[in-house]
């Protein structure tokens, strides 16, 4: 079986380095990817959105060496402009007192807009589907909103209350204080529900989010324009000199709705751009100063086809900001951080946040068939935390079946038998590993030790094709194929906007032109890579 076929290629992701900077998408500044063939020849570079995968959500593609237009670039400009909500955060906000100031009978919640309706603009909305709010509803809007299920863009996985309420515990235990929430915006809306309950430690809570919603699938996608008070569809009716709506199917964040100024920022994590601007950013720089006892971390939960070179890149700049604003003395500490990903994508997480390590914790997730937590479970979740706290000081329940490990000083999962000859907790998707003594390390259960290979690979592995001539599509390694690379990024071409003969899996970022500011430590490199080659 081909591994890959002629045409196949990998995407690189290209940091920006100092001075260029990218052309803007309505998601902010674009991306730069380059081509890299089978055979490792670069091709040309382009930009594109950092934010959509699809094509159809936003389609904007340049050459890296293109020369633009004028003419191209003021419709690009006007396209952008055209993008920007109307409205302010601090507008949002008073749209909102306005909403909670009504009677109860009067609160009515648009569903096919995702939207809160103020009296005036009920009969724009006639036609569609629209609800009565409680006061309740209203603070859970992750309830009231429809998650995103768009799965190939950006679907919304929401965390179940065991697991809201473990990660608000945890960190209110370590002594945390402020929370940054970037992309958990059900862990916003806790930590303000658990204030209004007196039962715990207060906490603040900002949150970033993009809330994406992708382009109109129907007429039933209405905006509300502002002045004519008329139906305005976002897809391509909608003339921007004619009408100014305030919401964009795709590029207004219904969260907004919901919250103050200093609570959330319209924000893509990609890219680290602030859709508010400059305001926006100094509510963050504001939110990550610490007065006083004041501590902050931030937890993330990206989405998981995310890149994540462009997320690690970031929160360096999330982190580089947050140290910055600290008082002099722990001026090269780094920011505490929880990032929620799969465990698959341990070795690639690692090998750009060093300092970072694996939790055994299951992440669970309410709206998700297959991420529910169950000990007995064929179904547990692979969803993990990655962090730059000390895994000693972090406490999983015992009572989900968590024990701690003397010799690794954490916690692990209770199926993760700690190995006397490897000197770890080696399991990391939950199953019992065990010892083959010719690898010398630790494999998953279903695996089984091959003799042609001289490796452990699943019983019905293409045997005698791990030694191929061209040698790993992914690293370049002549020792094995892409499928048994240890630096094998899970990443998918698809996951990146230019899909367009893309659907088969192509890594995205491959191992030796992998750039990165931080550099390794020696110590770190060596475990990266060990683990790495154990998560296979
Ligand atoms: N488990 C979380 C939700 C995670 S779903 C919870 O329960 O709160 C992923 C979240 O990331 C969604 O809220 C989505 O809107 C957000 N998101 C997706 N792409 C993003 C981007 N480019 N920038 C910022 N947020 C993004
Ligand atoms: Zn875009
Ligand atoms: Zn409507
Ligand atoms: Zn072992
Ligand atoms: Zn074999």
């Amino acid at each position: 079986m081909a591994e890959a076929d002629d045409e196949s290629f990998a995407l690189q992701l290209i940091l920006p380095e100092g001075g260029k900077t990218a052309p803007c998408c309505p998601h902010g500044p674009t991306l730069l990817f380059e081509k890299v063939s089978k055979r490792g020849e670069r091709g040309r570079r382009f930009y594109a959105c950092s934010a959509c995968r699809d094509r159809k959500d936003c389609n904007f593609f340049q050459w890296e060496d293109e020369k633009v237009s004028e003419a191209r670039l003021l419709a690009r400009e006007v396209k952008n402009q055209s993008k920007r909500p109307l409205l302010s955060q601090e507008e949002y906000h008073t749209r909102f007192t306005t909403f909670i100031s009504l009677p109860l009978d009067e609160k009515k919640f648009c569903q096919d807009c995702q939207i809160l309706l103020l009296p005036g603009e009920r009969e724009a909305h006639a036609s569609h589907r629209s609800t009565d709010v409680s006061a309740a509803q209203l603070r859970r809007p992750s309830a009231l909103l429809r998650p995103l299920d768009n799965k190939k863009s950006n679907a919304q996985y929401l965390f179940t209350d065991r697991s809201s309420h473990f990660l608000l515990d945890t960190l209110s235990a370590l002594g945390y204080t402020k929370l940054l929430c970037v992309g958990t915006p059900r862990l916003q809306e806790l930590i303000k529900l658990r204030n209004l309950e007196q039962k715990h430690k207060p906490m603040k809570s900002l949150l970033l989010d993009i809330d994406f919603r992708s382009a109109c699938p129907s007429p039933l996608c209405i905006c509300f324009c502002k002045e004519c008070a008329d139906r305005v569809c976002s897809c391509d009716k909608l003339q921007p000199e004619a009408h100014t709506p305030y919401f964009y199917q795709d590029t207004c964040a219904r969260y907004a709705q919901f919250y103050s100024q200093d609570e959330f920022c319209h924000y893509n994590m990609f890219n680290h751009h602030f859709f508010g601007g400059e305001p926006s950013s100094a509510v963050l720089q504001a939110f990550l100063t610490e007065c006083d006892e004041e501590k902050v971390v931030m937890v993330a939960d990206p989405p998981f086809g995310g890149l994540v070179k462009a997320l690690a890149n970031s929160f360096c700049l999330i982190s580089r900001m947050w140290r910055k604003l600290q008082s002099s003395d722990g001026s090269n500490a780094d920011m505490p951080m929880m990032w929620i990903f799969p465990y698959f994508f341990e070795p690639r997480i690692l090998e750009c946040l060093p300092s970072f390590s694996m939790l055994d914790y299951q992440v669970g997730y309410d709206n998700h068939p297959l991420y529910k937590h169950g000990k007995t479970g064929r179904k547990q979740s692979p969803v993990r935390l990655f962090t730059n706290i000390s895994p000693k000081d972090i406490i999983l329940p015992k009572e989900e079946g968590y024990r701690f490990c003397s010799v690794c000083e954490r916690d692990v999962w209770c199926l993760n038998k700690h190995c006397a000859k490897c000197n770890v907790c080696p399991s990391k998707d939950g199953r019992e590993w065990k010892h083959c003594s010719a690898c010398q390390k630790c494999v998953k259960p279903s695996w089984r030790h091959c003799h042609s290979c001289g490796r452990c690979a699943l019983p019905d592995h293409p045997c005698g094709l791990s030694q191929g001539k061209e040698g790993c599509f992914n690293c370049g390694s002549l020792q094995h194929k892409r499928k048994a690379c240890p630096l094998k990024d899970t990443h998918r071409i698809s996951s990146c906007p230019f899909s367009a003969k893309s659907g088969r899996s192509k890594n995205v970022s491959r191992h030796p032109l992998f750039k990165h500011k931080t550099k390794m430590r020696p110590g770190a490199a060596c475990r990266a890579k060990k683990m790495a080659t154990q998560s296979m």
